[in-house]
């Protein structure tokens, strides 16, 4: 097992002042890990990926394979598994054939090719599947014979770009689960790039936020949902609010801000935020940790039901605090009395142990 480096790596398709695709990222994926990179479409994944296969180069910047630098190292020479979105299998061939095709390039034997086939199809729970043509398979067995297929050359590093996207929900829960199963037996140091939050947060040991071509924070699933570095994170990591409220106190780790309608609440802040009396706090807090509440409960929130929505785990109640803030806070609660509706004026409560100061 290896670990994967990159070192201010950039990206520029243009020679003109445009932005960059991928503007100065490091990062390191240790040997065995699963790391995702995450973030809405067009902030830079693919290319980030390709990079790392190298089907581009850099712009700027370096990437390692343990000690091996390979900036500039041909793709083929890099010994990556890759698994997309479209599986790109050949359709024509059987299912073994396909497995096989990436040791047939590497000339190895027909006795191994035979045995390491068999043994891939079997780590990805297709044992009998060989003879079968790929058009006979299910999207997600399709998936798992791209995934037998990049594993079967015991590759130094495992790329995934979206191999999800073209499967309904459900299945796509299911896959997901089995690839991280395959990953963890394999132990294969992987990269996994999609904009899907839940799936990032659900498989990966830990993600890489990206917005317009630059990292935003890397941390484990928890670190970014409880600790997000920034709005943009806070926001894009499950469903935070995120609120303007004037500083009344500072300390090196907590900050107290004033709430709409008379209160003070005392938030975590992450270290050297910054902040003094009279700036603005950005307040993030999750929609589970707001707490629905009378109106005429004292230092309550106070606002206007404008949207009820029941998920079926939770109800989602959209509440308009007017200005001062950002607009609309939304609950999400277990237990929303039925009668709470829209148009209704409803009490918010914030609980301070909770809340996290975000930087703009
Ligand atoms: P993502 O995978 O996150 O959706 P991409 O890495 O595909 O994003 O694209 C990042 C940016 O680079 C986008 O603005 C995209 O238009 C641009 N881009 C990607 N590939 C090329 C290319 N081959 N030539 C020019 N621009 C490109
Ligand atoms: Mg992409």
């Amino acid at each position: 097992m290896i670990d994967v480096k990159l070192e201010s790596v950039s990206k520029r398709f243009t020679r003109s002042g445009e932005a960059a695709a991928v503007d100065d990222v490091t990062l390191t994926i240790a040997a065995g890990e699963f790391f995702t990179l995450l973030g809405p479409s067009g902030c830079g994944k693919t290319t980030t990926l390709r990079m790392v296969a190298g089907f581009y180069f850099p712009t700027a910047g370096h990437i390692h394979f343990g000690e091996q630098d390979v900036t500039r190292l041909a793709p083929n020479k890099r010994d990556t598994g890759m698994v997309f979105q479209n599986y790109a299998l050949f359709p024509h061939m059987s299912v073994a054939q396909n497995v096989a095709y990436g040791l047939k390039v590497r000339k190895v034997s027909r006795a191994d090719t035979a045995r390491r086939v068999a043994q891939a199809l079997t780590e990805v729970h297709l044992d009998g599947y060989g003879t079968r043509r790929i058009d006979e398979l299910s999207g997600g067995q399709q998936q798992r014979v791209a995934l037998a297929r990049a594993l079967v050359i015991r590759p130094r590093t495992l790329l995934l770009d979206e191999p999800l996207s073209n499967l309904d929900a459900k299945l796509r829960e299911e896959t997901r689960t089995e690839i991280r199963r395959i990953q963890r037996e394999s132990g294969t140091t992987s990269l996994y790039v999609t904009h899907d939050q839940a799936e990032a947060m659900a498989m990966s040991d830990r993600i890489a936020v990206m917005r317009s071509g630059q990292v935003q924070q890397i941390g484990t699933p928890r670190e970014v949902y409880h600790e997000p570095a920034n709005a943009f994170v806070a926001r894009f990591i499950g469903r935070s609010n995120v609120l303007s409220l004037p500083v009344t106190s500072a300390e090196a780790t907590r900050v107290g801000v004033a709430l709409p309608g008379g209160g003070r609440v005392t938030a975590t802040a992450p270290d050297g935020h910054g902040l003094g009396e009279g700036d603005t706090a950005l307040v993030a807090a999750r929609p589970e940790h707001v707490v629905l509440v009378s109106p005429e409960e004292p230092d309550a929130i106070r606002g206007t039901v404008t949207g009820v929505e029941f998920t079926g785990m939770a109800t989602h109640v959209t509440v308009d605090i007017g200005a001062g803030a950002d607009g609309d806070v939304t609950v999400a609660a277990v237990d929303v009395p039925d009668r709470v509706d829209v148009g209704d004026r409803v009490g918010l409560r914030l609980p301070a142990e909770r809340l996290w100061v975000v930087r703009p």
